[in-house]
């Protein structure tokens, strides 16, 4: 008897131990928009981000980090039950208004709402070719229009609660210098278990790619990264810094220009905006040689089944799918390949 009475005990203890255990938990990665560039084309909404992580129980929703916020962004957000007052961190990877503008409708929105403050990531001011890049400037003047239409104060006149200096006074500016980039991302951000390393890219003065890790998965936007050797001949026309960054990363959410677009190709589209982006066919190769499981394409050039991009004709007709699934297979990628559609997501469990 006395032996049966151990080996109920034995069994009992991983029993009680499985039940104490930490809760699942979750990272998904939601596309908010999926345009590319200034065009507006089929109701897209502008590029962004939505990354959350938390418990499976609680839908991953203890930590929401937006990255970047193009056209439209609030609505998307809308569509998913994520108010401009839920957002831990909004992360801009340049000063690109396709990846902004809807920064001012949503602040605007937290702003009236009275939100808290929000910290906003991006880079420091950058000078170059005799023009400040400026993430700063920006913020600051982000509610602008308000104020001199006299919406703001009018608005806190009704309600003393809000913030007297409007939508900027929401902002905690974070900035990420350009020049002390480690070649593996420093960190820039993190919350608990969520970490989140910046680098630097080549695209724009003062561009940015972004890593989140958390224990249930890792997730890298890259942005509208391009290679350093800004023109051919050149291996690739991926970043060589969002490589370094995505190293062994399980998900690389990469804006995509299609080769459609290339100078020569027959479209009219300006070789130098063509050459600082990333392509789908390197894109693949690069996504295989850091080891990424998931690549999604997004802010596609040009959008999927449109016959132009803005004022650019598409040599062909309108793309589909399979024409960036395609070239991204065929330089060597052996995971999964996802084209962006606005809203596809995509969820890691722990
Ligand atoms: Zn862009
Ligand atoms: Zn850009």
């Amino acid at each position: 008897m006395a032996m049966h009475r151990w080996l109920a005990l034995i069994l009992l203890i991983p029993i009680a131990a499985c039940a104490e255990s930490a809760p699942e938990n979750c990272l998904e990665v939601i596309l908010t928009g999926t345009q590319g560039g200034p065009p507006a084309v089929n109701g897209l909404a502008g590029a962004g981000t939505l990354v959350r992580y938390g418990t499976v129980e609680n839908q991953c929703n203890d930590v929401l980090l937006q990255f970047d916020a193009g056209r439209g962004t609030t609505g998307r957000l809308s569509q998913l039950g994520v108010s401009p007052n839920d957002l831990d961190a909004v992360f801009l990877t340049h000063n690109h208004s396709d990846h902004t503008e809807g920064l001012i409708g949503l602040m605007q929105l937290r702003w009236h709402f009275m939100g808290g403050p929000l910290d906003l990531v991006c880079s420091e001011d950058v000078k170059a070719a005799g023009r400040t890049t400026s993430c700063r400037a920006f913020a600051e003047h982000i509610g602008d229009a308000f104020i001199m239409s006299g919406e703001i104060a009018q608005r806190v006149a009704e309600n003393k609660k809000r913030h007297p200096d409007g939508p900027s006074g929401l902002v905690v500016l974070k900035e990420v210098g350009q020049t002390a980039s480690d070649s593996k991302g420093e960190v820039v951000w993190s919350s608990g278990d969520v970490t989140v390393k910046a680098i630097t890219t080549t695209h724009i003065a003062g561009s940015l790619a972004f890593r989140v890790d958390t224990p249930a998965g890792s997730v890298v936007i890259g942005g509208d990264a391009g290679n350093s050797k800004t023109t051919p001949p050149r291996d690739s026309s991926t970043s060589e810094s969002v490589e370094a960054l995505a190293d062994g990363a399980d998900i690389l959410v990469h804006s995509a220009i299609h080769p459609v677009f290339a100078p020569g190709a027959g479209s009219k589209f300006p070789p130098p905006v063509y050459l600082r982006q990333s392509n789908a066919a390197d894109l693949g190769a690069m996504a295989e040689r850091a080891g990424i499981k998931h690549l999604v394409m997004t802010h596609l050039i040009p959008a999927l089944d449109s016959p132009s991009h803005g004022p650019f004709v598409i040599p062909g007709g309108p793309l589909s799918q399979n024409d960036f699934v395609v070239p991204a297979r065929e330089s060597g990628f052996q995971g999964e390949i996802y084209v962006g559609r606005d809203l596809m997501s995509i969820r890691l469990q722990q």
